[in-house]
Parts: structure tokens; sequence; C-alpha cells
């Protein structure tokens, strides 16, 4: 599209162009990678081929990358009282997950129930309310994501990984947004179970995966079939989908784009709080992705924002994207004790690798013209 600036890179990025050549040389051949024939072996190629590049962007073996349709179907698979460690039969008793997970982490996946974890007012995990939750249970699983998508605040996943393993404990994290933008080494983090999602990445929309540690097994898959993914994932691979999101890994494996973008980060920040003293950006104390920006001034509606910035050739979000479009009050907000009215103004900007300070100053401009009348509109609404 002409003349537009996408700032909405936590909900999906653009493809890249690494990505596009796979996808589209992987559609232009037929072959199914179960087949024997020469056809099916070049698509089994393909698949193996993206299974190392995902491996390696999060210093894991390719035998434990399990493909999915996606982070949702990834997070679902993982979420599961039937994890084995090194073939013992301990199913995992209670599920523990940050309040401030996306909603496929939420619902709890395969446990009938899930105990939520608060959060500090600066968005990160409460350690104290972690401690004593694991304390008193039994054998649990515990899943907290790297990097919110809606704030952008980075957990202490490491410190995470010490609390959970000392209560005989397993972990999974929700590292979507993290790639090209923070490390997400399955060792470093010390996670037991890894999502990650191809188009938060810069691959096609459609594919995903979940990554075990080596001696994490899953003794139940979600979708039973055909055998597909050792035993993990049944149904006919998404050969282009796959090799797309191999392409992106191994380009964001080498990506150095993290200061460039804080900067740009800064300098929107800068102007936003220079322009509008009054704005509150959302969870700016903590640890926070290079990319994220989310911020609310007093008596300004997200709705209203949203459109206004669109009509102006800027594409930002209310932060999750939702799929019925609505605008839906945060519950990660919420979760950090935000004031209500505060958080149904919150507007999210999120940038990546190609952004621009054009496309930053383009912005400001943009917010320097709406400002007075978004804020101004509300006041009188309340008053
Ligand atoms: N987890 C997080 C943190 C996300 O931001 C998203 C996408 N909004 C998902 C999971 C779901 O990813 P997918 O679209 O691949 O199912």
């Amino acid at each position: 599209m002409a003349d537009r600036t996408y700032f909405d890179w936590n909900a999906t990025a653009p493809l890249r162009e690494q990505a596009r050549v796979a996808v589209s040389d992987a559609l232009s051949r037929t072959g199914n990678a179960s087949s024997v024939h020469a056809e099916g072996r070049a698509a089994r190629r393909l698949v193996e081929e993206a299974r190392v590049h995902v491996a390696n962007l999060v210093g894991a073996e390719a035998k434990n990358v399990t493909f999915t349709s996606g982070a949702t179907e990834a997070n679902t698979l993982a979420l599961t009282p039937g994890l084995e460690i090194g073939g013992r039969k301990e199913p995992r008793e209670r599920l523990f997950v940050s309040a401030i997970e996306h909603p496929s982490v939420l619902c709890g996946g395969r446990f009938a129930q899930v105990e939520l974890l608060p959060v500090t007012c600066d968005g990160v995990l409460d350690l104290g309310a972690l401690k004593l939750a694991i304390g008193k249970a039994k054998r649990p699983l515990v899943s907290v994501m790297l990097a919110n998508n809606e704030t952008g605040v980075i957990q202490p996943i490491p410190e995470i990984a010490e609390i959970v393993h000392a209560g005989d404990g397993l972990l999974h994290v929700d590292a979507v947004q993290a790639p090209g933008r923070i490390g997400c080494n399955m060792a470093i983090l010390c996670a037991d179970l890894l999502t990650i999602s191809s188009h938060k990445l810069g691959g096609p929309q459609g594919a995903g995966a979940l990554i075990r540690c080596g001696d994490i097994q899953i003794s139940e898959p979600l979708i039973k079939g055909g055998g597909q993914e050792r035993g993990l994932r049944g149904g006919t691979e998404n050969v282009a989908g796959i090799a797309g999101f191999g392409a992106a890994a191994a380009v964001v494996a080498k990506s150095t784009d993290a200061p460039r973008m804080a900067a740009l980060r800064d300098r929107l920040e800068n102007g936003i709080t220079l322009l509008t003293p009054q704005a509150v950006i959302f969870g700016a104390n903590a640890p926070r992705l290079p990319n994220t920006t989310f911020f609310s001034v007093p008596g300004m509606r997200a709705e209203t924002a949203i459109i206004a910035f669109d009509l102006n050739g800027i594409a930002v979000s209310s932060g999750a994207a939702c799929s019925s479009g609505k605008v839906q009050e945060s519950h990660v907000l919420a979760a950090m004790g935000v004031d209500g009215a505060l958080g149904r103004g919150a507007v999210r900007v999120s940038i990546g690798y190609s952004t621009t300070e054009a496309e930053i100053d383009r912005f400001l401009e943009t917010w320097n013209t709406l400002a007075g009348s978004l804020v101004k509109e509300k006041r009188g609404i309340a008053a």
C-alpha cells in the first residue's frame, strides 16, 4: 500500500524477502514430505532444512523441534499434564501461568484448570508469588512468556526457571515476541519447552514450532493422524509455510537490528513525552523489547486514536489483535493495576528492522496534529 507506515509488527511482521522466495519455490514443487519418491524426498529436505534453521535460532537440537500451525497450537501442545522427563511417566498436576499471557496460554491448553500468577505494576512476574505457588504444588508446569506482546516487558526467565526447577517443576516459555529483538537461546533461558511463531519473525502466517529441551517428551499429541512430526503432530506438513519459516529464522538468527530499533523507539517515546507530557508509557521502568511502546493519555479512547492514525496512513493497534476486530480492555494492563479509563486509551506502536527515522517523525507529526482533538474529545465526553 502506497504511503503507509506499518507500526503493528507485534501483531504480524512483514514477510521477509528470503521467506517469500522460499515459500514461492516450495509452492512451485509437488511432493508430500512423507512420500518416498524423489518429489517426496525433496519436500522432506525443505522441511528438515527449516527444522535446522529454527533449532539454530533457539540453540536447540533439530530433532526437538515440532512444527505446528502457529504459536497458538504450539502453546496448546505444550500445556499438557502428559509431560515426561527422561521417559518417567509422572503427570504434571497443576498449571500456573502469569496473568499477562497470550489467551492461548491463559486458557490452559489441555489442563482442566489454570492458576494465575500476579505481576507487579511494571508488568514483571511477582517472583514471591511464584515461589509461594510452587512451594505448595506437586510436579507443577509453569508457563511464562519471554516478552509481553502488548507492553514489550521482558520477564526474568532464567530466575523464574531456577525457582520452578527447585520446586520440581517444568517451565514453558512463549517466546513469540523475542526473535530478532532479544536473544532466545533455550539453554541460557533454562526453558524446558519454548514456543515461537513464523509470522512474528518475518515468515508466513500459519506456521510455528514447539521446541523441547533434550529430555522432555510429550506423551499425547494434540492432533493425532498419520504420525508426522515424530508422532507429535498428525497431518501433511505445510511445506511452503515451514520452508518460509526456516528461511526467516535463518536471517533472524544473524540479525543485529536491536540497537537501531531501540534508538528509534527512544526517539518515538521522547517525542510523545515532549508533545504530551501527561502520556503514560506502560512498563517503562522494566526491561522491555527494543521495538514496543504501549502508551496512553488520560482522556483518550484507543478506538478513536487508532482510526485517526489509520486515516493518516499509520497502522497502530490497541494491544493484542483480537479476532473480532473490536478493541477490548487489556487484561495485561488490568493485571498491572492500570486504571480502567487510562487503559482504554492505550495505543501500541510496534516497529521492526525496516522502520526508518522518517516514519517515526511522521508518527510524531501526526500525533502533534491529532493529540489535542483526541484527548479533548474524550474530555468532552467525560464532562
Ligand atoms: N503468543 C504471543 C505472545 C503472541 O503475541 C501471539 C500472537 N499474537 C501468539 C502467542 C499466537 O501466535 P499465532 O498467531 O502464531 O497463533
